[in-house]
């Protein structure tokens, strides 16, 4: 996927079925009436939401993600959900990696690694979340544990998939806490992100990379973030259950 402009909504455990057709229904008129063709947004409802949000999204050009996967194609993982179930009805996207998902569910850079190969099998682009904590902020540990994440979570594949990854830089303090980061701290680690996979792959590969930023991103201040020359759009979790919120910071990124 070439480096877009996104704005993709991350809805995490909200929303029932009703509600998520609901919220679909209303984002769908919204960008149909107001913003076609200006930026590319991206829903990433429950799991139980997925496919008939598929048929409500077809035709709109706005894409539809699961907010995770396993890595193995089927077999004894109670609970779990594969890359090709997902595409099969009709997912593009999956979000690996997601603080939420490394807090409490153990997944590790390993883990990471495994699940955005199986999605770039199965022809779904990867959104890999990436983020230190407040202590790891505070002891400026930050660079070496984005380095790890990015290193270990995606430079095992090779150019070709590569180009099958999005990259979502989120600081585990500002999801959800209202803190979000300055656009210089944002624009620093996208920067850096940028440099690190410059260096291997190539300049050509990083500049068409898109690093999205993601932490408390609102309608009041998504603007300053997305004029930074490094942030190519937001992943966003709270707002994004407002279609009017999720529209307005879209409108950002313009
Ligand atoms: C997220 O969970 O990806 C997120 C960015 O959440 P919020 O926007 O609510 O901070």
């Amino acid at each position: 996927m070439s480096r877009k402009r996104i704005v993709a909504g991350n809805w995490k455990m909200n929303k029932s079925l009703e509600e998520s057709q609901a919220l679909i229904t209303e984002i769908r008129g919204m960008v149909r009436d107001e913003h076609r063709g200006q930026s590319k947004f991206i829903v990433f409802p429950t799991f139980l939401a997925l496919p008939s949000a598929s048929r409500l999204l077809e035709g709109t050009g706005i894409g539809l993600g699961a907010q995770n996967c396993h890595w193995e194609e089927s077999g004894a993982y109670t609970g779990e959900l594969s890359a090709s179930m997902l595409r099969k009805v009709g997912v593009e996207y999956v979000l690996v990696g997601h603080s939420e998902r490394r807090q409490y569910f153990g997944e590790t850079n390993t883990t990471c690694a495994q699940k955005v190969k199986s999605a770039i099998r199965h022809g779904l682009t990867a959104v890999y979340c990436v983020g230190e904590t407040l202590s790891q902020r505070e002891d400026k540990s930050y660079f070496k544990v984005i380095e790890e994440q990015i290193s270990e979570g995606l430079f095992g594949l090779d150019r070709k998939e590569f180009a099958q990854v999005v990259i979502a830089y989120e600081p585990v303090w500002a999801i959800g806490t209202g803190l979000n980061a300055s656009p210089s701290q944002a624009e620093e680690i996208h920067a850096y992100i940028r440099r690190l996979v410059a260096h291997q792959y190539s300049e050509e590969i990083a500049a068409d990379t898109s690093i999205l930023y993601g932490g408390s991103v609102k309608p009041d201040n998504a603007n300053e973030l997305f004029m930074c020359p490094n942030i190519d759009g937001g992943l966003i979790g709270g707002a994004s259950l407002k279609a009017r919120d999720f529209i307005d910071i879209a409108k950002a990124l313009r």
